[in-house]
């Protein structure tokens, strides 16, 4: 199949506008004969869910947690972008489209991140509207502060708790449709395939997860918002629920995947502290507008300090590196965060690490706290500086933070056209389970725009240029496609329930994190994504024999639903590691070893770089990469969307 992204034609600026304009309308008195299904509720598909209501559409929606208002989206932190221009330091749609394309190392769809940014500011009117609390000037004006990979002020925030604000401001939106009767709410119940009536999305088998019962849904299309699937890596600042099985069964019934390879590891999470850990905590990226990154010049001092001998104190400012504002002076510790992190790996693999690890740097806010003062920096971060406290037990305002990468987001996801539909006609995805609009590396707080955009703004046009074609009504689930379905589902769980071995699912998840994040994370080669392609079908067989899930299928089984999960894992980490093998260069969160400027390259020489930065291969890979489903340990077959630079010109990037 041809991969076909339907952007529409002319100047970059107005494709939008021309295409709501060409986009086909549906009449208020049929849309409510058309059902659509929205899986998951977070920040994008709860959005969805609400708008498609509101205009009309009959719709059921789905989430795995016991209410829509615990999606993962409620843990984003630190703020939401948008083009408003409020602070007059020269942002403008333009700017926040360049500084997207560039950020993500020229791999995201042009057409894709203009939208993006041109809906940007009615994302913060619609969620002002609904009351969201986002912080305020003295005088009353919306506040804004700086996010990585941009040097204007257009990060609007509510404290250190954006996410959960905008989730109850969406939720309550959800809650009004669903009281109005237009949204059908099945709160703990989870998608287990999507069903294919003559190769369209029409509906989805799905697991009571407090019965255990497993029933189907029909619908005129499908629409996934599902997330991101970090938790691969096992240690991600996800939360524990978060997976890949939505977007895993979509793509096994026909939908490519694409990007797997593309993971954020974000620089600013508390550092892993033993064995027996299931989560890392973000330190929100908005700390960097005010914490300064360092780690002693000296391994010495890096040694004395792992040992307990000396104290962040006690080492002088000039024996103190900041790195970040010595390498990247325009951009300084809010350089983007692919960047930032392997700087940290960077120094860390000098032996200049901090932590008893030797796996931390610092995230000192002693200038800004002279500066300042402790009330402001407290009103600005206060619950984050708590947090920290609560879990490292030092008080940030007295000494440095430690922090270290982690896993935190991943900007691969379904591939998607302009209309943010799948290869299967009739399913849509959006927000982070779909490819995105963020490249090879997304921007700090340019998720919650993503999601919001989608939920709010595109598929609720973008949609009817599918309905349109469809006869609503026609699909009922006594259709032998979701007999059919159904039967692969209870097989799976049969299947599962009676592996009936030893070692735990967690085990399992365990092991394969750590592979994937040793052989597919900060840094990959090809001998060692050889490596991990070599053992992931062989620790997939290990599960599949040994792995034990206790109790029974037909009530709450917790251990059931994470079998699921990581039996998906096991198949999606070939995926991604097929990906990051084929993809020869290093480009944003995708770092080959093999392909790092050097001393010797010309373009270290003129000055346009520095040695250790990432080496893109516009000839051959500027393009998007969409993996097709061949059979579980069949290597999938790659389709490519070559991506186009008229606007922004493809360029090193860089932030010195
Ligand atoms: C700690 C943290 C802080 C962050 N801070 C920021 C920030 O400050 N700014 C920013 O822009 N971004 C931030 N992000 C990223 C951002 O929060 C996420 O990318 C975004 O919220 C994802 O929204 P979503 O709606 O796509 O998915 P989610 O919020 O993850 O929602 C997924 C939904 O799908 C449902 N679901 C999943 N699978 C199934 C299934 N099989 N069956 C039924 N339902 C299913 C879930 O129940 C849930 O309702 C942060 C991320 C983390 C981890």
């Amino acid at each position: 199949m041809s991969l076909d992204s339907k952007i529409p034609e002319g100047p970059i600026d107005q494709k939008w506008t021309k295409h709501k304009m060409d986009s086909k309308l549906i009449n208020p008195a049929n849309k409510r004969k058309f059902t659509v299904i929205v899986v998951g509720s977070g920040l994008a598909g709860g959005s969805a869910a609400a708008s498609l209501s509101e205009m009309g559409y009959q719709v059921k929606c789905f989430c795995y947690q016991d209410s829509p208002r615990r999606a993962h989206s409620i843990a984003a932190q630190g703020g939401i972008n948008a083009a408003k221009n409020y602070q007059n330091d020269g942002d403008s749609v333009n700017r926040l489209f360049y500084d997207t394309v560039k950020g993500g190392d020229f791999r995201s769809r042009e057409a894709n991140v203009h939208r993006l940014a041109e809906v940007s500011s009615n994302i913060i009117d619609q969620c002002t509207a609904q009351g969201v609390p986002f912080a305020r000037e003295y005088g009353g004006l919306l506040d804004n502060r700086s996010f990585g990979g941009a040097q204007v002020s257009r990060t609007f925030y509510a404290r250190g708790q954006t996410g959960q604000q905008l989730l109850i401001g969406c939720y309550q939106a959800l809650q009004k449709e669903i009281s109005k009767g237009g949204v059908e709410m099945h709160t703990r119940t989870e998608m287990m395939d999507v069903v294919l009536v003559d190769g369209h999305a029409k509906g989805i088998v799905v697991r009571n997860l407090v019965t255990g019962e497993i029933s189907s849904h029909a619908a005129d299309a499908v629409c996934l918002a599902t997330g991101g699937y970090g938790n691969v890596f096992y240690l991600s600042t996800n939360a524990m629920g978060c997976n890949v099985t939505a977007a895993f069964k979509a793509y096994k019934r026909g939908a490519y995947i694409a990007n797997p390879c593309y993971t954020q590891i974000h620089p600013t999470c508390i550092p892993v502290s033993g064995d027996y850990q299931s989560k890392l905590t973000l330190m929100s990226e908005s700390l960097r507008n005010d914490g300064r990154i360092w780690v002693p010049v000296s391994k010495d001092d890096a040694e004395a300090i792992r040992d307990g001998n000396k104290k962040p104190e006690d080492i002088a400012e000039e024996d103190r590196d900041y790195y970040l504002e010595r390498k990247y002076p325009s951009f300084g510790n809010l350089a983007p965060r692919d960047i930032s992190s392997r700087a940290a790996k960077e120094v860390c693999d000098e032996g200049r690490g901090v932590a008893s690890t030797g796996l931390g740097v610092y995230l000192d806010f002693k200038d800004a706290i002279e500066r300042l003062g402790e009330d402001v920096i407290r009103a600005r971060y206060g619950n984050l500086f708590q947090m920290y406290e609560k879990i490292s037990g030092d008080n940030p305002y007295q000494t440095p933070m430690q922090i270290f990468p982690a896993v935190h987001y991943t900007m691969g996801g379904l591939w998607v056209d302009y209309n943010l539909q799948t290869t299967i006609p009739g399913l849509h995805c959006l927000g982070e389970a779909n490819f995105s609009d963020h490249g090879a590396n997304r921007l700090g707080a340019s998720a919650l725009m993503q999601g919001l955009a989608d939920g709010y703004f595109v598929l609720p046009t973008t949609i009817a240029n599918y309905l349109a074609g469809q006869k609503p009504g026609s699909i009922n689930t006594k259709m032998d496609e979701f007999t059919q379905a159904e039967a692969i589902v209870k097989e799976r769980i049969d299947k599962l329930i009676n592996i009936n071995g030893t070692r735990t699912v967690d085990s399992f998840h365990k092991e394969l994190g750590l592979l994937v994040w040793e052989q597919c994370g900060m840094a990959r080669s090809k001998e060692g994504l050889e490596k991990a392609l070599k053992r992931i079908p062989e620790i997939r067989e290990e599960f599949w024999s040994t792995a034990r899930i206790p109790g029974d299928a037909d009530g709450v089984n917790t251990e059931l639903e994470k079998a699921g999960r990581v039996a998906d894992f096991l198949e999606f980490a070939e995926v991604m590691c097929t990906d990051a093998l084929s993809r020869e260069e290093s480009c944003g969160g995708h770092f080959r070893l093999e392909y790092q400027f050097t001393e010797d390259s010309a373009e270290v020489k003129e000055g346009k770089t520095q040695p250790g930065e990432a080496l893109r291969r516009d000839d051959e890979y500027a393009y998007v990469a969409a993996w097709e489903f061949n059979g579980v340990g069949i290597p999938p077959t790659l389709h490519k969307e070559d991506l186009e630079f008229e606007n922004v010109h493809l360029a090193i990037r860089s932030y010195a």
